[in-house]
């Protein structure tokens, strides 16, 4: 449950946007945050980048986008759509013509900008195919690759060129008819990004897809997406959320749900609170938050667990997560449920009884959920 009524700190007001959906899943408006990631494998190879698909859906991937550079690509896209249990979003460039065939091939939404297409025909077409097949479009302006025009203009990429560059590519889709679409303004600099997002977030009421584009790795660029983006979402930007790393798109996933629930702005399986450690622990915090982590990536139920080296920070951590457990002395802990302390156990089989204790609180919690519908 929410506390934010009591702390009012904690709360974010987000931005007024209008919704789209992509597929069955609704981004903007009052819909939660969604969570997307992109595939790394050959469109081309149907099984590996369903497979790829799939452990992102896994891992709590909303959406899902796939890049169709060719005709092959498009074909492939028609069977990746077909198995794919998310929606499934084309990445395009340049060729009009595969943005016609991604929305045939059952895309939920092309990323494309109109405004690279050229001749207005062509533009039409890919528009009316789009609205034929319920696909609704992402403008992704991206500071690497601003027109020419807006780079003489500006003299390089910045925050004004990339919103005009934005409201240019929103004016032809309008002109058209065409409202279901989605905005984002990346760049891999976090100043640019965060200035252009929030302008373009002033500018329209289009829901807005955040991204630090090509961030770096994981570490790296885990830290460059929490700071743009979790300053973005902070301050009420954003309906749905890329992060982009040099790393499996698993990895992506997970981090771009650590900002979110960080931001207490989605929540998904456990949260882990654990000390860093020191000589005072009464058991391993790291190895056993490590083994935690992987024990419990298979709980998707919203909940707190506590794991902390001693009675320094243990009881009072404890007092607001689900499931507690603090080191003491002589090889076992104490074991808090719901805040209160509960029974001792044996440092040797705490792993396997928090484990235990965890996926019982779950069940509760998705029963009295489910009861509450
Ligand atoms: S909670 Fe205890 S073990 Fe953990 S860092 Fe603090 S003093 Fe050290």
């Amino acid at each position: 449950m929410s506390l934010n009524h009591v702390r009012p700190w904690r709360n974010i007001y987000r931005r007024k946007s209008r919704q789209v959906m992509v597929g069955d899943v609704a981004v903007g408006g009052d819909a939660p945050i969604a969570v997307q990631t992109m595939t790394n494998t050959l469109t081309t190879d149907v099984a590996a980048t369903v497979a790829q698909v799939q452990a992102a859906a896994e891992a709590g991937a909303d959406i899902v986008r796939v890049s169709v550079p060719d005709e092959a690509s498009s074909k492939a896209l028609k069977e990746i759509v077909r198995e794919s249990t998310v929606p499934i979003v084309a990445d395009i460039h340049f060729h009009y013509k595969r943005g016609i065939e991604a929305a045939e091939a059952g895309a939920a939404c092309l990323r494309i900008n109109p405004g690279n297409i050229g001749d207005e025909k062509r533009v039409k077409e890919v528009i009316n195919a789009a609205r034929d097949h319920n696909c609704s479009i992402r403008i992704g302006v991206n500071a690497g690759s601003l027109e020419k025009h807006l780079l003489e203009k500006y003299g390089e990429p910045c925050p004004e060129a990339m919103v005009e560059s934005g409201l240019e590519h929103i004016r032809i889709l309008e002109d058209n008819d065409f409202h279901d679409f989605k905005i984002s303004v990346k760049a891999s600099d976090v100043f640019l990004s965060a200035a252009a997002y929030q302008g373009i977030a002033e500018a329209t009421d289009a829901p807005i897809h955040l991204g630090i584009t090509e961030a770096g790795g994981l570490v790296s660029g885990t830290i460059k997406s929490a700071i743009g983006l979790g300053n973005l979402l902070w301050m009420g930007i954003g309906d749905t959320i890329r992060v982009s790393l040099s790393a499996d798109p698993v990895e992506e996933v997970k981090v771009g749900y650590e900002i979110l629930k960080s931001l207490g702005l989605r929540h998904r399986g456990v949260n882990i609170i654990s000390c860093p450690s020191c000589a005072r622990q009464g058991f391993d915090v790291i190895k056993t938050v490590e083994a935690l982590e992987q024990r419990l990536e298979h709980i998707k139920t919203p909940m707190s667990l506590s794991i902390i080296g001693c009675v320094v920070n243990g009881p009072g951590e404890a007092l607001m997560t689900d499931v507690g457990f603090t080191g003491g002395g002589a090889g076992s802990g104490m074991v808090y449920l719901a805040g209160k302390a509960s029974h001792k156990m044996s440092n040797d089989q705490m792993i396997d009884h928090i484990v235990e204790e965890v996926e019982k609180k779950a069940a509760e919690l998705d029963a009295a959920q489910e009861a509450a519908e």
